[in-house]
């Protein structure tokens, strides 16, 4: 296969076929510094050198009624996960605090739950307003389950500039993950944030037991939905969930591939190195920031991972930048 005229083609205006999105993901270790060129020829046309760095806020935790397998927060999920109601609006607008002094660019704040209430709403909104007085160049981004346009409207007019809300796996394997809403229930809500004037953060998660033509369909759902980004996150078991046990079909390579048929189908879209890669990608990271361009930092929901120092050290070794708060991703004028 030719990457480079594969990645010429997209530079131009041109797209990846399905095909070729699986030939990615079936290309061979030998082939694997092409696949990564190509696709960091796209992440620098539209974001230059920079890593987006995110840190989520657990806002709401253990307390969802849905039956992920792959969740510990799951009411479902037999563990000790920390449970507790939705946070105040202090404790979350102090958790800004974290944010602001590890240079995220963006604070989320994730509740478990199918959807939020109407007392939910109006803590996440006021925590909001006021986060945004706080700190004007810190981005906001919520994760609240399901959303109509009126929570979605809520929302935007307090100052959120995104919404995450996952497709999760391709509509085929859907069924195989949740059992308690389908996969045109995540596809609603993540077009009603959009309408709604929401920035949408919209990805998925790798090594389930989905087919590599599964990877690729959530690529293109997630193309459908003009999705602006990406998290792509690699299953890392927890106990007490249905899929724990599972061995990860997932090596380092395969994590990398899967980051670059990412970027090569969205090619303009933020694409994130999410949950697992610590476990997943091991010492293959810093290669993961040639397809991607962000990051969670500082561990996430219920569980920890690399810390901000590590993660700054990584991006400044490999030869890239931190995004500063405010600032846009800055793409070089010159192509490779
Ligand atoms: S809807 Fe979200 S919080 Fe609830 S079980 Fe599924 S992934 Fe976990």
């Amino acid at each position: 296969m030719d990457w480079k005229a594969i990645s010429d083609r997209i530079l131009d205006g041109g797209q990846i076929t399905e095909a070729e999105a699986l030939a990615v993901l079936e290309s061979s270790d030998d082939e694997l510094l092409e696949v990564l060129q190509a696709a960091y020829r796209l992440r620098k046309k539209y974001f230059g050198k920079t890593v987006a760095l995110h840190l989520l806020q657990n806002v709401k935790s253990g307390k969802c009624p849905e039956d992920c397998s792959f969740c510990s927060q799951s009411t479902r999920a037999m563990n000790d996960v920390e449970r507790y109601d939705m946070q105040t609006v202090e404790t979350i607008v102090a958790g800004a605090q974290a944010a602001a002094d590890r240079n995220a660019k963006r604070y989320c704040m994730v509740s478990s739950t199918r959807s939020p209430n109407p007392n939910e709403l109006d803590v996440i909104c006021e925590a909001t307003i006021q986060i945004k007085e706080k700190y004007p160049d810190l981005e906001i981004c919520s994760s609240l389950g399901l959303l109509d346009e009126n929570k979605a409207l809520k929302l935007k007019e307090a100052g959120v500039d995104r919404f995450n809300h996952n497709l999760e796996t391709s509509k085929n394997f859907f069924p195989e993950v949740v059992t308690t809403h389908d996969f045109e229930e995540r596809v609603n809500t993540a077009r009603v944030a959009k309408k709604m004037g929401l920035d949408l953060c919209c990805g998925g998660l790798y090594g389930m037991g989905e087919s590599l033509q599964d990877r690729v369909d959530l690529a293109f759902a997630l193309a459908d939905l003009d999705v602006d980004s990406v998290p792509v996150n690699f299953l890392d078991p927890r106990p007490g969930t249905p899929f724990y046990g599972k061995p990860n079909p997932l090596k380092p390579n395969d994590a990398l591939r899967a980051l670059c048929m990412m970027r090569l189908v969205i090619p303009a879209a933020e694409v994130r190195m999410a949950g697992g890669r610590e476990t997943t990608l091991r010492d293959l990271q810093p290669l993961a920031l040639y397809p991607a361009n962000s990051i969670f930092t500082a561990g996430y929901l219920t569980t920890g991972g690399q810390e901000y120092e590590e993660d700054k050290q990584m991006i400044e070794d490999a030869g890239f930048e931190i995004e500063i708060q405010g600032a846009k991703g800055a793409a070089e004028p010159a192509l490779a």
